[in-house]
């Protein structure tokens, strides 16, 4: 599990302030010690670390608890945040050339999965409409160049080879010229990558960056290897001038202090991250999800967020006290989903709600599905029903006359009925009022 262990670490500090009501420097101490315990044993590194936890710590005791919000429920979101801008904010996009072909300049040390980045990052931008060339630039390694060639057919994506025979910085000139030629969009460079950093390496890819003048220079990186990876990015910012990095193997149980490092560390952003083996798994860098995934929960706090955004404030404090008084109606339900709808696609919804963290497309659709068909029930109830929805649990015949005018089932109607007063639980529990509301059964 990607993460587990960053994650189950984080958890911990948040049980610690159960049953607090506010944040203070006293409180958050021990708490703040179980994070920083647990992104050191992520491997992030030291100097980082103490940042972050100051960051926090600053933020905890800083300022007031949003209305509503559980002080542990706070202390995740400020984490939350300080993720997101330790990762660099917001997703950082490939650039492109405004004239002539756009030049990808990888570099990165052997067995990192540079050769299949190549393959993969020409079948992303082929996916999004760019023609692209590989360059076999892996001189030194012939069965690299086989490798290569054989993964450009399988992406469907021409190769430029020249053998082993051939300097990397001619074969770049070469290849170059080829892909004028042939009007393509993206260039994409191999290049030979050793066991370690050496100064045979660096002056070798000094002289293509010169060659090529590239519009991207991209380290690959291996998130395996924590921080490292990040003193890494920094060493190659330093020698030869990158413009961001690649993660690969995020798929593996990777501990994150890479993702997490390698911004902070070395001022270049993460731009993409492969999550496979497969040509399909790379994906763009986008630190707010990373950060989501770090802790593990759906994203409670953000719905609510979203949710406030959405609905005007006199209908949020309204909606509040009747969350607080249990008397969250129809009405309000109606609102509800529909905001909700509004917020974009239900999909993104759902995903922030605890628990339902991977929801497959079929879900979604089945999720829109239901959307509509609960809908079509409320439309069929009367203006009391939709007050007063004990009305509805406590008679069957009103649950026939909705279910026959909607044209749903008595079965559908109870269920919806049913799942009003869960809703009012759920959110009451939500809003951090501990005073269990019951479900009342349905009398037939
Ligand atoms: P290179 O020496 O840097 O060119 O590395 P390769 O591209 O040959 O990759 C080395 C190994 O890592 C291969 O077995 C790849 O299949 C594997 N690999 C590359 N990227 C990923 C990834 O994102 N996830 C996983 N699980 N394996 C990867």
């Amino acid at each position: 599990e990607m993460f587990g262990q960053l994650t189950s670490g984080l958890e911990s500090a948040w049980n610690k302030l159960k049953g607090e009501e506010v944040l203070t420097k006293e409180n958050i101490a021990e708490p703040m010690r179980d994070i920083r315990r647990a992104l050191l044993e992520a491997d992030v590194s030291l100097p980082v670390v103490r940042r972050f936890v100051q960051a926090v710590s600053d933020q905890a005791v800083g300022t007031g608890l949003i209305r509503g919000v559980r002080p542990d429920q706070q202390l995740v979101k400020i984490v939350k945040d300080e993720l997101v801008k330790l990762m660099g904010g917001e997703v950082s996009e490939l650039a492109f050339a405004k004239s002539g072909p756009t030049v990808i300049l990888l570099a990165g040390l052997q067995g990192v999965g540079k050769t299949t980045v190549c393959a993969k990052l020409a079948l992303y931008l082929k996916k999004q409409g760019k023609s692209c060339m590989l360059i076999a630039g892996d001189v030194y390694r012939p069965a690299a160049i086989d490798q290569l060639v054989i993964l450009g057919e399988q992406v469907g994506v021409p190769v430029y080879a020249a053998g082993t025979e051939i300097k990397p910085a001619d074969i770049a000139r070469q290849g170059l010229e080829e892909a004028k030629k042939k009007n393509v969009d993206v260039v994409i460079m191999d290049t030979a990558g050793r066991l370690q950093i050496d100064k045979g390496m660096m002056d070798e890819l000094k002289e293509v960056k010169r060659v090529l003048n590239p519009t991207e220079v991209l380290l690959v990186v291996d998130a395996m290897t924590g921080q490292e990876a990040a003193a890494l990015v920094t060493t190659f910012n330093v020698e030869i001038g990158i413009t961001g990095a690649i993660l690969t193997k995020l798929d593996g149980d990777s501990r994150g202090g890479a993702a997490l490092s390698v911004k902070e560390v070395s001022g270049k952003p993460i731009k993409l991250v492969g999550r496979g083996e497969r040509m399909e798994d790379l994906e763009p860098f986008y630190p707010d999800r990373m950060a989501g995934r770090v802790l593990g929960m759906g994203d409670v706090l953000s719905f609510v967020e979203k949710a406030q955004e959405v609905m005007r404030q006199e209908d949020a404090e309204e909606l509040q006290k009747k969350i607080m008084s249990a008397k969250f109606d129809f009405n309000d339900f109606l609102k509800q989903t529909r905001a909700v709808a509004r917020m974009g696609s239900v999909s993104r919804v759902i995903g922030m709600i605890p628990g339902m963290g991977k929801v497959t497309p079929a879900q979604i659709r089945e999720a829109e599905k239901s959307l509509k068909v609960m809908e079509s029930m409320i439309e069929a109830m009367t203006p009391e029903e939709r007050e007063k929805p004990e009305l509805l649990a406590e008679s069957a015949t009103r649950r026939k006359r909705i279910a026959q005018e909607s044209g749903k089932t008595e079965q559908q109607v109870s269920q919806l009925v049913s799942q009003l007063f869960q809703m009012r639980v759920r959110m009451k529990n939500l809003m951090g009022v501990m005073e269990g509301g019951s479900l009342p059964a349905l009398n037939n």
